[in-house]
């Protein structure tokens, strides 16, 4: 891991270079209990602030984030051992995010007229408000967007958040307060709490928190999940993957090479929406081999002027090197190289068993694997057979054949002749089915889920009494029936 922890403080270094980094204080649940209580005063009253003030506010963060770019990709990279094209692609992102998210605010949250139906003498519409205190907790793989994002949707519904980085990426967050406070003066709105498992589950299971939106393993979610049932409080959950990539005989060969590498091999594979398995048409499948297993063995990861970085986290590093070796044990393994210490080399396992640990578990890493099919309704079968549904990617020519494929694969998002750029597109829902969670985020759908939909009626035209109360006419069923007649037959 990128981090030890003991005596309530966590040592931060970078995984690619050993060298420690800092301490964090670890919060205690005494604090986390006083920082929830600040947030559900502050919360009072910003749950009714106007989408300008909010606008605002996020405008003033997004110009914060711009004049510290270079600050954050060194925090990112140092706590994480990405490259820095790596983590300037993540501020990038990020502050995509915020802009379009603010911009689509109005749109999203604004108050909306709905037909009155039959009922011509009332109006009806629904308007949004916000939760109350959001509580959101995030991963180590991309820890400024996976924490921006959330964070910046919560704030434009009107919640107040408490915010728990994973405990492996604290420093990201602390520059993200820091920028946050010194952006827009109102430190109670965003208040960042740091420590592992059980502040994560007293922030979820706290009384002041109305809302959670986890990013994380299926196996926390699930606990998440289960412990917000009996309280009923709402949850998003966006969760593991093991994205399959298709490609079709009439695809562009040498394009879905190269995504390939790019979908499976950026951030050291350390995405959600990596391509981890990749299907190919039987017709094609030696030379999508072929080119894949060159590119692949001509890539190294390490610490110098590599494409490919670190992996992150302890835990990571031992579940890949368990599904690689086993995949060496009953398949061809292509790799390219890796530098000594937390460094995987990029890898292609070509057609392992079913039952391999490698097409059973998420991989999390810089490895794919490919297998051949024959027809449309295998590659389906191919791509849905774990129970997985984050997103999916569709290579090939025929329309009618990538729209049957597309609609029949589980998954959230799914790219056709592309990957994983659609998570640049702020405006497009993301999340998972089935072990990928549940919930969007991103999009109007995103700020929805940071928000109750509340239903209005009124009246155009008062009257004295209406006809169907308890002084009703003798002639009311009467009246009724020809209605029915006269409406619905
Ligand atoms: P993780 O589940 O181990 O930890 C995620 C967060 O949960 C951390 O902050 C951790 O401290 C916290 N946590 C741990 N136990 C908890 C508990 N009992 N209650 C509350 N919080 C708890 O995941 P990770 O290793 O940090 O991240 C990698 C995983 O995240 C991968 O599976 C990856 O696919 C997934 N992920 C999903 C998305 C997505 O958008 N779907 C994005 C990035 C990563």
């Amino acid at each position: 891991m990128s981090v030890r922890i003991s005596n309530n403080t966590m040592e931060v270094f970078n995984p690619a270079t050993g060298e420690d980094i800092t301490n964090i204080s670890m919060t205690t649940l005494q604090e986390l209990d006083s920082i929830l209580q600040k947030a559900k005063t502050e919360a009072e009253k910003y749950n009714y602030s106007s989408f300008f003030r909010r606008q605002k506010l996020m405008t003033q963060l997004q110009k914060g984030i711009v004049r510290r770019t270079d600050e954050f990709i060194d925090t990112i990279c140092s706590e994480t051992g990405k490259k820095p094209d790596e983590g300037l692609m993540e501020v990038f992102i990020s502050l995509e995010h915020i802009k379009q998210s603010s911009h689509h605010l109005y749109e999203a949250l604004g108050k909306r007229s709905r037909r009155s139906g039959i009922l011509k003498t009332r109006k009806a519409w629904v308007e949004y408000e916000p939760m109350g205190v959001a509580g959101i907790i995030s991963p180590w793989n991309y820890p400024l967007i996976l924490t921006v994002s959330p964070l910046v949707e919560a704030l434009l519904a009107g919640n107040t958040v408490v915010l728990k980085p994973s405990e492996h990426t604290p420093l990201t967050t602390q520059l993200l307060k820091r920028v946050w406070d010194e952006s827009t003066e109102r430190p109670e709105l965003f208040q960042p709490v740091y420590g592992a498992g059980e502040i994560g589950n007293a922030l979820v299971t706290s009384p002041f928190t109305d809302v959670i939106c986890f990013t994380g393993s299926t196996a926390i979610g699930r606990k998440i999940a289960e412990a917000c049932a009996p309280l009923f409080k709402p949850v998003i959950l966006e969760l593991g993957g093991k994205d399959p990539m298709i490609i079709l005989e009439d695809a562009d060969i040498d394009r879905s090479v190269d995504a390939a590498i790019w979908g499976g091999l950026s951030n050291a594979g350390q995405t959600c929406i990596s391509v981890e398995r990749i299907f190919a048409h039987e017709k094609v499948y030696p030379e999508v081999v072929e080119k894949l297993k060159r590119e692949i063995q001509t890539l190294s990861s390490g610490k110098g002027e590599t494409p490919i970085g670190a992996i992150s986290v302890d835990v990571s590093l031992e579940k890949i090197r368990d599904q690689v070796s086993e995949a060496k044990n009953n398949s061809d393994v292509f790799e390219g190289n890796a530098d000594e210490g937390r460094f995987i080399p990029p890898c292609l396992v070509v057609n392992p068993p079913f039952e391999a640990k490698i097409l059973q578990e998420e991989t999390f890493g810089p490895v794919m694997t490919i297998h051949p099919f024959q027809s449309d309704n295998d590659a389906i079968e191919l791509a849905n057979k774990t129970g997985y549904g984050l997103s999916a990617s569709v290579f090939g020519k025929s329309r009618k054949r990538i729209n049957f494929i597309s609609r029949r694969i589980n998954a959230g998002v799914v790219s056709i002749n592309d990957v994983l750029t659609h998570y640049g597109i702020a405006d497009l829902p993301f999340g998972g089915k089935g072990l990928s969670g549940m919930g969007k985020v991103h999009g109007k759908e995103g700020l929805r889920a940071f928000s109750h939909q509340k239903s209005y009626m009124d009246n155009r035209i008062s009257f004295k009494a209406e006809f169907w109360w308890y002084k009703r006419s003798k002639k009311f069923a009467q009246v009724l029936r020809k209605l029915i007649k006269w409406q619905y037959s």
